[in-house]
């Protein structure tokens, strides 16, 4: 049985984010224009934190981030794709056929070997079920019904820093399930990278 793991990479991104982010930040408050205003360091950094600590989140809609995501459990792009603000493209199960279907273990089975033998046999049998359909002419549409909430999935979605903000709010937190934590951890660690003055462990506490 294949198993999969979690990969993320950030494919784009808005150039110079924190920039965007600060220049909204002072235009909203500053008579002049945008090209008298000459941010420099500090004052991108001043502005970001003042428009967290105001909750004046519209600022950070203006910057958005790409991602590609594989390695996901149907069960978790499940949970990823009720965050509306998001735009999404998955891995079509009509059009793709998984000649190998690649399924997500969650730990809890991984580390009991009872559990993990009984999720195994299962796995075997669907797959063994799927490529019987598949072998029948019945089309990858219909045959993916057998299909369970581990098969493994890939995914591209774009959000902008308001949305990411709210989605990281809801997904680090220790209520969120395993899965789509590590996934919400991987792409935190990715933003803040490029934007270390919005997206930082400090700043979660101003998310909403
Ligand atoms: C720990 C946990 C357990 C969960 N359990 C379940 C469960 O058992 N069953 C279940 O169905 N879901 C469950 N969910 C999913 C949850 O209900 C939300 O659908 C999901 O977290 C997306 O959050 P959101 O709606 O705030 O975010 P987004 O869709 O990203 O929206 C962002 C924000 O925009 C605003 N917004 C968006 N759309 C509207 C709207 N139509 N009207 C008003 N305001 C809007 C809200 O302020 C919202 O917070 C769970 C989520 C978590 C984190």
């Amino acid at each position: 049985m294949q198993k999969g793991e979690v990969s993320v990479y950030l494919l784009s991104y808005t150039p110079d984010p924190e920039l965007v982010v600060a220049t909204a930040m002072r235009q909203s408050r500053y008579p002049g224009g945008v090209k008298d205003l000459n941010l420099g360091e500090e004052d991108i950094i001043r502005l970001i934190n003042l428009a967290l600590q105001l909750g004046h989140f519209s600022v950070f809609e203006h910057i958005s981030f790409t991602f590609a995501v594989e390695g996901i459990s149907r069960a978790c792009s499940h949970q990823f794709v009720r965050h509306r603000f998001f735009s999404f493209t998955q891995q079509s199960q009509r059009y793709v056929k998984l000649n190998e279907p690649v399924f997500i273990i969650p730990p809890s089975i991984e580390n009991n070997p009872s559990a993990l033998k009984i999720f195994e046999s299962a796995m075997e049998n669907i797959k063994k079920s799927y490529q019987q359909l598949l072998s029948l002419k019945i089309p990858e549409e219909d045959a993916r019904f057998v299909l369970p909430n581990a098969t493994e999935t890939k995914m591209v979605a774009t959000a902008n820093a308001r949305e990411l903000m709210h989605f990281f709010k809801l997904r680090l937190d220790t209520h969120a399930q395993w899965e789509i934590r590590k996934l919400a951890k991987k792409m935190f660690e990715m933003v803040s990278v490029v934007a270390p003055h919005i997206f930082n462990e400090e700043n979660i506490k101003y998310f909403e």
